[in-house]
């Protein structure tokens, strides 16, 4: 009876279109993609060979030597593609790690088809799984042994998807079990039907189910470079944390992303990131580390080394550092990008998914660019990475525990020759790191939020110390607040300041708020709305920081402002010539716009003389005092009546 060989050629086909399909995409091919790419050749070529066998014996081919060598080829490929199938698993669960742990268990794992190889290459001499003579097949005695071998992979597959199931997401484990009735029912029906080659197209309908489904990358894959994106690095590495998998991961930040993308445009800065993406494979590749490349957004790319190639890992990620001066040559653009790059160790330098999300947001803005390669493990012992690191429950225990507090920090008036009005800044002092810079929680609380609890603090506590008695003694005009750019676009903002001065019985021009320039490049309309509320009811404001942000001169001149704060990097300045001239001009067009001038960071008695001089009214700075605690403010203001 003939071979139906018809089966064998459909699932070649189905192969050659899934292997062509996997090759063409044009994504990134990370380990579990590689893995799956492997599978399919691998039944490919099983089924080539098969084909081929079957229709040599179908011909009555006499040639008993062709004969076992397409046989032995088939037999060897055909037995490989169940432990693929487990590695493909394996893959898909992240736990390659774990092998390398239980070296025992990946051995043991591999006997039965080392064993069925040996067998299979000594069959022609042995007999033992079947033999050719004059063209005519027998079944031989040991032929149990390739459904063993079958049998036992699959079981281990099963049996892995049971123990590691939670590390699949349940509809990628129904996939998986799926082929497993399939192929049952492909052996049913050969045992029926010894003639038709079943098997192997049951193999290619079960990879072709997995082709769809869980290899479909659309979700997981970035249009733009190819690699994998956010979504999928969330998932992974997460579960690899879970795992406790240890791996490397070499974090990529552009600087000043979002410059980079005004500057070259849509399309420009999209051939600049495929540029970037193409870069760090061939990096990869060059390196033999074989690591699973992201994308996740704005200028952030991962390499992920995984736990075979760890030691690979300082030498690619100094590598990558070493070029992290990119040209960009796009279109008519031609400079020079610059990326920081850092190697993590984890789970050992960062001990959370959440801390490495973190961490890798914003780790380029916090340090100083040398354009070395850094570690995170030293910038770990560095005190401001661990309170960043710890941030959330900083301001957490801060907000329960009521531990922040108001400090003042006097302004003087030049042509009063006195005190008139103080800062308001605030101050957390943590039980576990003790003194938090504002300068690192404040940014953090505007992005989780908490930065609108911290502003109500602030505003109720100088609206408590202004309506009582002893503030009146002080004889200031008022007290200056800051405003977060978050509290500045929030809808509710001139509700909220006026019920608290109310609440109080403050008079409103007690009150400056003090906004960035950040602020005013923001949601104009939302801001005015809420400064004109606020002004018409009394309260003035005043531009804090100037000379920092990105000045659009319109706008700040178009904001109803009373008082403009020069920022200290001015005050370390004003000795360049260049400088002091622009400084003059600065504050010349300021008075004409009647406005007042605060000058920010003065800590010198010559400092202070240079800037009355250039006409400035009011003077803050180490000079007269730091910020201190309320009671210690009072006490300076009344010494300071004393001594006038
Ligand atoms: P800022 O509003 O520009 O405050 C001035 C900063 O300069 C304060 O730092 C102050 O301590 C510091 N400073 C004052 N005089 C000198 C000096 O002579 N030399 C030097 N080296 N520094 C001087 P601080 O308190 O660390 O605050 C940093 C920033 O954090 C503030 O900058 C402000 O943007 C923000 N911040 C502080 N308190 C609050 C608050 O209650 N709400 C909001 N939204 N932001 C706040
Ligand atoms: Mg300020
Ligand atoms: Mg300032």
């Amino acid at each position: 009876m003939e071979n139906i060989v018809h089966f064998d050629v459909a699932a070649v086909i189905m192969l050659l279109i899934m292997f062509v399909v996997s090759l063409t995409r044009k994504s990134y091919k990370g380990t579990t993609n590689r893995m799956f790419q492997l599978l399919i050749v691998t039944t490919l070529f099983s089924a080539l060979f098969n084909a081929v066998t079957a229709g040599l014996e179908n011909y009555g081919c006499q040639n008993d030597l062709l004969l076992y060598f397409t046989r032995t080829m088939y037999l060897i490929l055909h037995n490989f593609t169940t432990p693929v199938y487990v590695m493909y698993i394996v893959s898909l669960t992240r736990t390659w790690h774990k092998f390398k742990k239980h070296l025992c268990a990946s051995v043991l794992a591999s006997i039965p088809y080392v064993a069925i190889l040996v067998a299979i290459v000594l069959t022609p001499l042995t007999g033992l799984l079947y033999t050719y003579e004059n063209g005519i097949f027998t079944r031989g005695k040991a032929a149990i042994a390739l459904y063993i071998n079958a049998a036992f992979y699959l079981a281990l597959g099963v049996g892995y998807i049971i123990k590691y199931g939670r590390l699949l997401k349940k509809r990628n484990i129904v996939i998986l079990l799926s082929s497993v009735p399939l192929m049952i029912l492909a052996i049913v029906i050969k045992c029926f039907f010894p003639n038709s080659l079943v098997e192997i197209f049951a193999n290619a309908v079960s990879l072709m189910i997995i082709s769809m489904t869980i290899q479909n990358p659309d979700k997981n894959i970035d249009g733009i470079t190819g690699l994998k994106k956010y979504i999928a690095y969330g998932e992974e590495i997460k579960m690899d944390y879970e795992n406790k998998k240890h791996q490397k991961i070499i974090l990529i930040n552009l600087v000043d992303f979002e410059s980079l993308q005004r500057l070259l445009g849509f399309e420009g800065i999209n051939l600049f990131l495929r540029q970037v993406a193409e870069y760090l494979i061939a990096h990869d590749r060059k390196f033999k580390a074989y690591s699973d490349i992201y994308y996740l957004d704005r200028g952030r790319f991962r390499v992920v080394v995984n736990s075979f190639n760890l030691k690979k890992a300082e030498a690619l990620a100094k590598s990558i550092s070493d070029s992290s001066k990119l040209p960009v040559r796009v279109k008519h653009i031609d400079i020079t990008a610059e990326a920081v790059v850092c190697l993590a160790d984890c789970p050992g330098d960062i001990k959370d998914f959440k801390s490495l999300m973190a961490f890798g947001n914003d780790f380029h803005e916090r340090v100083v660019r040398t354009g070395e390669l850094l570690y995170a493990s030293e910038l770990f012992k560095q005190r401001d990475f661990q309170i960043v690191n710890a941030m959330e429950d900083i301001l957490k225990r801060g907000l329960e525990n009521r531990s922040f507090q108001v400090y003042y920090q006097p302004i003087y008036s030049i042509e009063k020759k006195r005190f008139v009005s103080a800062e308001a800044l605030i101050r957390l002092i943590d039980p576990e790191y003790g003194f938090i810079p504002p300068n690192l929680f404040i940014p953090f609380s505007e992005k989780n939020g908490a930065i609108n609890k911290i502003g109500d603090i602030v505003l109720d506590n100088v609206c408590r110390f202004i309506s009582s008695d002893r503030f009146k003694e002080l004889g200031l005009d008022y007290i200056e607040i800051n405003l977060s750019v978050v509290q500045c676009m929030q809808r509710g903002l001139a509700d909220n300041v006026l019920a608290t001065i109310n609440k109080y019985g403050v008079s409103p021009d007690k009150i400056n708020l003090e906004i960035t320039e950040t602020a005013a490049n923001y949601n104009q309309a939302m801001l005015v709305e809420n400064m004109t509320k606020l002004i018409d009811a009394g309260i003035s404001f005043s531009l804090d920081d100037f000379g920092t942000g990105y000045s659009n001169m319109e706008r700040v001149a178009s904001l109803p402002l009373k008082i403009v704060k020069l920022d200290k990097t001015f005050v370390d300045n004003s000795n360049k010539p260049r400088l002091h001239v622009f400084l003059k001009g600065t504050i010349k067009m300021l008075k004409d716009m009647d406005m007042e001038i605060v000058v920010e960071g003065i800590e010198t008695q010559q400092m202070v003389e240079t800037f009355s001089n250039l006409n400035c009214d009011y003077i803050q700075g180490y000079f007269y005092s730091k910020p201190i605690p309320e009671n210690d403010f009072v006490d300076f203001i009344k010494q300071s009546l004393i001594s006038a």
